[in-house]
């Protein structure tokens, strides 16, 4: 089966993340040539996005959301190695600046948003407006419980202008994020990707879960669908990320546009 197919979540359905096995890796292992087929889908990415490059008419846009330590930088770095720089472009949301926080939350968002040609990456994204801030109560209930709905507009909004939307959720399992954040605290290299947040985060586990769960259950659309990827295996999550954006591009099949001159009389000697 398509790993499009086996991961995406059905619009309108009731997400248990409980439901989802994190160490799921649907019938591979990792001696099965798992690099392999990353290396062959890394370099098919590279491929097509030239050709969405060449057509400029349409647009690929990559969401990437999941718990602290759930590998998102990661993902981006193992996976996305192949993209051009000229014509892709990762964005990281953070705590939203000053000017940020005096628009309206999508402003920042719709600006990073991938110009006909382009590739997409947003590492954490409008989700957040519905994760860490209704799980810190950042704002009153009536206004982040509006949100999902606000959300599906903006992605029709886009989709309908032409980008093509994938939203990964990097599923880990609780044990997992604590092994992760331990192994950050050990490794030297690592040290600096830890932060008094991750461990206070760690606390919400469960109203992360909560919020997750609505995200899922009310904003994976037919035209944004949200996927669950199993990730407490690193390999796996990069096999099935990069599975289902060849398995897009793909079906999107970008074409080169034709010469806009008559070739037969162009002499280069
Ligand atoms: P990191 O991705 O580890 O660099 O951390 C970025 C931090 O920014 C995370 O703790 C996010 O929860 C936080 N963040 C991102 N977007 C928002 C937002 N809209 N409101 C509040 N915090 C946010
Ligand atoms: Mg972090």
């Amino acid at each position: 089966m398509k790993m499009n197919k086996r991961f995406r979540v059905p619009p309108h359905a009731r997400v248990r993340l409980g439901d989802f096995d994190p160490d799921d890796t649907a019938g591979f292992d990792k001696g099965d040539k798992a690099n392999e087929r990353l290396e062959k889908n890394i370099a098919r990415m590279a491929e097509l996005e030239y050709r969405l490059y060449a057509e400029s008419q349409r647009a690929l846009l990559i969401v990437l959301q999941g718990m602290d330590a759930a590998g998102k930088d990661g993902t981006v770095r193992h996976v996305m190695t192949g993209l051009n720089p000229q014509t892709c472009r990762a964005t990281s949301f953070k705590v939203p600046s000053s000017e940020e926080a005096a628009h309206d939350f999508l402003w920042r968002i719709h600006k990073a948003v991938p110009a006909h040609g382009e590739v997409g990456i947003f590492n954490r994204s409008q989700y957040e407006d519905v994760l860490v801030v209704r799980v810190h109560e950042l704002v009153p209930k009536s206004v982040w419980s509006a949100r999902y709905d606000q959300i599906n507009r903006f992605e029709e909004l886009m989709s309908e202008s032409g980008v093509t939307i994938l939203k990964f959720f990097l599923h880990i399992s609780k044990k997992e994020q604590l092994e992760r954040l331990e192994e950050r605290l050990k490794d030297p290299n690592r040290n600096w990707k830890i932060s008094d947040a991750d461990i206070k985060e760690r606390k919400r586990w469960d109203d992360y879960v909560t919020a997750y769960e609505a995200v899922l259950s009310r904003c994976s659309t037919s035209y944004a669908p949200w996927f669950v990827i199993p990730a407490n295996k690193k390999w796996f999550r990069n096999l099935a990320v990069s599975q289902i954006i060849v398995e897009t591009l793909e079906r999107m099949d970008p074409k080169f546009p034709k010469p806009s001159i008559d070739l037969s009389k162009i002499k280069v000697k």
